[in-house]
């Protein structure tokens, strides 16, 4: 089988669905916590797995061998992330999986946040297990879907200075997830991905004004300045200062991501920031 942890995420649902599209449905397993959420995939003939990174014996007997798993990274960063991914990794190695491959961050981010991602790649190498790195750059959905306070004040607030940063879509990604579990010849590899085009916060606000015909502009501001915005909008102050860590890796190019791996896993060009505005715009 090809195995799916995090299905029921904004990813993970992307994967499933663009699968269902390569091979058939009883092939594919989706790993839930909620059933109720993957009422949809199960309907089309999905096979579903309920299981938790923090309940290890979840995942006993789960994977089996020769299985292709894609292990989508938590979201809790609070549950100690590297351990969670450890169970994954594991019962994969338990059972003696032919692939597992995970959803990582860029190599070359030194933010905090590239942290849990670093050691949960070192556990996976130690694992023995054929893996693949799949080295994810950031999302245009990071910022397309959060434009009501963008659009509230017509300004584009980073702490990224010139800084630019290679996103590419949500479904870009899942194509190049799905290219790796589906095709030959990708066991061991690290895969820097990220879009075909570089961009700044100024070009995308300029974008921003060219498809709302309203003034908005970037107002770059300071990583001190960006965490109090952050907290003061409600988010727990750590987190606030690890979004905000980001924005100064961004500015030193940490997020430009120049490899190419991701149109050449795929087959096609990136999907251009401004799609994704236009698809923000639309909703
Ligand atoms: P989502 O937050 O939409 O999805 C996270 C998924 O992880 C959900 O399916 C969630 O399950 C699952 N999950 C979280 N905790 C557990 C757990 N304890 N046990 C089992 N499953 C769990 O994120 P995306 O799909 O957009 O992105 C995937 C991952 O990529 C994120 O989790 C994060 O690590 C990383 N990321 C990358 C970004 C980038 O720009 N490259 C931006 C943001 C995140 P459930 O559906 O039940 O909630």
């Amino acid at each position: 089988s090809i195995v799916v942890t995090g299905a029921t995420g904004h990813l993970g649902r992307q994967v499933a669905e663009q699968l269902l599209e390569k091979v058939p449905a009883e092939r594919i397993t989706a790993v839930v916590r909620d059933k109720e959420k993957a009422v949809g995939l199960a309907a089309r003939g999905v096979r579903l797995a309920v299981a938790d990174y923090n309940a290890p014996e979840t995942f006993d007997g789960l994977f089996s061998a020769g299985d292709r798993v894609l292990l989508i990274s938590g979201n809790e960063f609070d549950k100690g992330r590297v351990r969670q991914h450890e169970v994954v990794i594991d019962a994969a190695r338990a059972a003696g999986v032919a692939l597992l491959a995970y959803t990582s961050a860029p190599g070359s981010l030194r933010a905090a946040l590239a942290d849990d991602h670093r050691a949960t790649e070192e556990v996976l190498l130690a694992s023995g297990l054929p893996y693949s790195l799949l080295r994810n750059g950031w999302y245009h959905e990071n910022y397309t879907e959060n434009l009501a306070p963008v659009l509230e004040h017509g300004a584009v607030v980073q702490a990224a200075g010139d800084g630019r940063i290679s996103s590419a879509s949500r479904a870009d990604y899942a194509a190049a997830a799905v290219a790796v579990l589906t095709g030959e010849g990708h066991e061991n590899t690290t895969y820097e991905l990220g879009g075909d085009v570089a961009w700044g916060f100024a070009e995308y606000a300029a974008e921003l004004s060219r498809q709302t015909g309203r003034e908005i502009v970037y107002n770059p501001v300071s990583v001190e300045a960006l965490t109090g915005i952050l907290t003061g909008a409600g988010l727990p102050a750590p987190l606030a200062a690890i979004l905000a860590g980001v924005d100064a890796s961004i500015e030193k190019g940490e997020l430009a991501v120049s490899s190419g791996d991701l149109s050449r896993l795929t087959g096609r060009p990136t999907t251009p920031l401004a799609d994704a505005v236009a698809a923000a715009l639309k909703d």
